[in-house]
């Protein structure tokens, strides 16, 4: 008799056995691939159709028949089999969940086949010509293109040198080839810039990808890049899963994001997934950046990967002027700008030039604080404060998203008088509204952003001049290419230097570079002003001097110093539980075992811990760390400690290999 063999989405490292629907009497081949219901401990869960066995044991007629076929036509490729294979042993999770990430298990059929929406905009292939550092690049690329050959590659290009301009080049170059690409971009800000790119130059060929398409708009585009009806897929993270059947070259642009980490289960990386599938396809797969993350330049420099240098802007351009603003003993007009970077605002909007204004903390005020009894007011549910925002008038928890009314007597002294701290993205809007009155201010942050349209809008509004001012977290930070902005202010330099995190001083680093990045890429000089405590810290004096080397020589002894990435693999094990006492007990426990396992089994591992999550509480669930350092293989090899201990009651495990960050 025939049974199937379906992979499920449950996190046991096995596959399991269904009957066949009985209705499918001439049971095909051709259900091999396809995803199907399936009961599953009391619950249907979509599975993937593995195989069909033939089996003799009578025992089988005891198998639970599938409920249904979900796909007319198969899904899973033999590459995605392979990725999914590669994602399961080096991310911890089963093969089942791998797979249900690569071949994205969500993604729903159509209903009815409706009418493709045509896009009106058809193929206009502008012809820039690429300068001698572009073209070197490119051919460099194009090559390995045109000859089959799989290569890793840093395109290391200054702000504003035409990175973009090589990409696409390069892709057109597989696509005469007859070859599809990926194009990678971090933030989904961007995505508005890109699409507009990317559609002038091929038009129609091009899809869009990210988290917030419909199921059935990915299934569309699924089906598009497996029937190859498109050729280039454009996108967020997950995108790296195109099924493409003939590659020519993967690009991720600004390759140092964090972004490109996924932090859930099962925690990919989309830089290594695009290593393992350009391997496959034999082509070349481009990192680009104008401050790459140390361990990809350390690659670089070990030879590694190929490495390619733009080192000048567009028509020689110069890099803006970066002026930096000590805020140390420093009198502010209500909020944190200073009079030199208002009086430097006011001079370019009387140019009518564009201004970025750039700080990392979204809200009115972090802080609220009784003035009688100095209770600051903290998330019921979460160890941090709560953020004021107004209208309407609310504290908000940025990491649960709840929020409660301005208290109005103190819940601890009764007082009515309370004192909101700091400066957040709504407080500068204010100020900046206050000094400029006639300025147009757009400000794009965590609560005016979300849908498709705010982006579009935010871009076209700055690119046609609707608006001089465009304010905002780090989703404006990078990638934008405005060509009146000649101003860019970064407000608060230090909100990521002190976070107790590794890669703190390299994040800042990257974001004042990036931020500086938008300044001057037109016809107009561009100017920067930088505000912080911390004026002579090297980060910050590296990215004036737009010193990526000396800041790389600096920061790559600190790391080795400190057994640091790219001096070691690392990975978090957290512990949380409702009961912080169950938490701490697990924790501990695991942390023993995990200690046991390593000395017996001699892995040469570094284990620290436990320590309390930065955000030690969150959503009522309390979080604990343990970290581990070493090489990947013997990291790896923890998942059998882990699996074997015994937790308790409401104990939530997890690993995280290789995570962007370990607090
Ligand atoms: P990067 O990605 O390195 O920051 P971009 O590719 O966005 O830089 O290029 C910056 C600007 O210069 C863009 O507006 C782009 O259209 C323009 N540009 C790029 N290459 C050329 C070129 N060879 N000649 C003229 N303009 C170019
Ligand atoms: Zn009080
Ligand atoms: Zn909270």
């Amino acid at each position: 008799m025939k049974i199937l063999e379906v992979a499920v989405p449950v996190p046991v490292d096995k596959t399991y056995h269904y009957l066949p629907l009985k209705s499918d009497t001439s049971l095909e081949e051709n259900i091999i691939g396809k995803r199907v219901k399936v009961s599953f401990g009391g619950q249907k869960l979509i599975g993937f159709v593995l195989n069909i066995l033939d089996v003799q044991n009578e025992n089988n007629f005891k198998l639970k028949e599938i409920s249904a076929i979900v796909d007319k036509e198969a899904v899973v490729s033999e590459e995605a089999l392979k990725l999914a294979k590669y994602i399961s042993q080096n991310y911890v999770c089963s093969f089942g969940e791998a797979l249900a990430c690569v071949v994205p298990i969500s993604m729903s059929i159509p209903k009815r086949n409706l009418k493709p929406k045509e896009n009106s905009k058809s193929s206009t292939i502008q012809n820039i010509t690429l300068n001698t550092q572009q073209l070197n690049a490119a051919s460099f690329i194009n090559s390995k293109i045109e000859n089959n050959l799989n290569a890793q590659i840093l395109v290391h290009g200054i702000t504003a040198s035409g990175k973009t301009e090589v990409y696409l080049n390069c892709i057109e170059t597989a696509l005469s080839k007859n070859k599809s690409a990926i194009f990678l971009i971090p933030e989904i800000s961007l995505t508005a810039q890109f699409v507009e790119i990317v559609s002038n130059r091929f038009g129609k060929l091009a899809g869009v990808w990210h988290s917030a398409i419909s199921n059935t708009e990915k299934y569309k585009l699924f089906m598009k890049a497996k029937n190859n009806e498109i050729k280039i897929m454009l996108g967020a993270r997950s995108a790296v899963f195109a099924p493409f059947k003939n590659l020519g070259i993967i690009i991720i642009d600004e390759e140092h994001e964090y972004t490109y980490k996924q932090e859930q289960k099962p925690s990919y990386d989309a830089r290594e997934i695009a290593i393992c599938r350009a391997k496959f396809h034999n082509a070349p797969v481009v990192f680009g950046s104008a401050t790459p993350s140390l361990e990809t330049y350390k690659n670089a420099i070990d030879k590694k990967l190929d490495l390619l240098t733009l080192n000048e802007r567009i028509d020689k351009k110069e890099l803006p002027e970066i002026k930096i603003l000590s805020l140390q003993n420093k009198k502010f007009r209500g909020s944190l700008l200073l009079d030199e970077t208002i009086s430097a605002i006011s001079k370019t909007l009387s140019k009518k030039e564009q201004v970025i204004v750039f700080l990392n903390r979204r809200g009115y005020s972090p802080s609220v604080m009784c003035k009688k009894c100095s209770q600051v007011y903290q998330c019921l549910q979460c160890s941090i404060s709560m953020v004021y925002h107004k209208n309407p008038d609310v504290l908000k928890c940025h990491y649960c998203g709840q929020s409660q009314n301005f208290p109005i007597v103190c819940s601890h002294c009764k007082s009515t008088e309370f004192a909101v701290f700091g400066t957040g993205t709504q407080k500068v809007e204010d100020e900046l509204q206050r000094l400029f009155k006639t300025a147009k201010v757009f400000r794009l942050d965590g609560d005016t952003a979300g849908s498709k349209e705010i982006y579009e809008k935010a871009y076209q509004g700055i690119k046609n001049d609707e608006y001089d001012i465009l304010l905002g977290t780090q989703m404006i930070a990078k990638g934008f290419d405005f060509p009146r902005v000649s101003l860019a202010c970064v407000i608060d330099a230090d909100t990521s230097l002190y976070l107790p995190s590794f890669k703190a001083v390299e994040k800042t680093f990257q974001l004042i570079t990036q931020v500086a990045g938008r300044s001057g890429r037109g016809n107009i000089k561009g100017n920067v002003i930088v505000q912080t405590a911390k004026p002579g810290h090297y980060a910050i004096e590296c990215a004036k001097n737009h010193n990526f080397a000396k800041f790389y020589e600096i920061e790559i002894k600190e790391r080795k110093k400190m057994f640091y990435p790219p001096f070691c693999d690392v990975a978090k094990i957290s512990v949380r539980n409702k009961s912080e006492e169950k938490a701490d007990s697990d924790c501990n426990n695991i942390c023993l075992a995990v200690k046991d396992f390593t000395k017996n089994s001699n892995l040469n591992l570094k284990i620290l811990g436990p320590v309390p999550a930065y955000i030690s509480k969150l959503n009522s669930i309390f979080r604990r760390n343990i970290i581990i350092k070493g090489d990947r293989e013997n990291i790896l090899k923890l998942k059998k400690p882990i699996d074997d201990f015994k937790r308790s009651c409401g104990t939530f495990i997890g690993i995280e290999i290789m995570p962007s960050d370990l607090i």
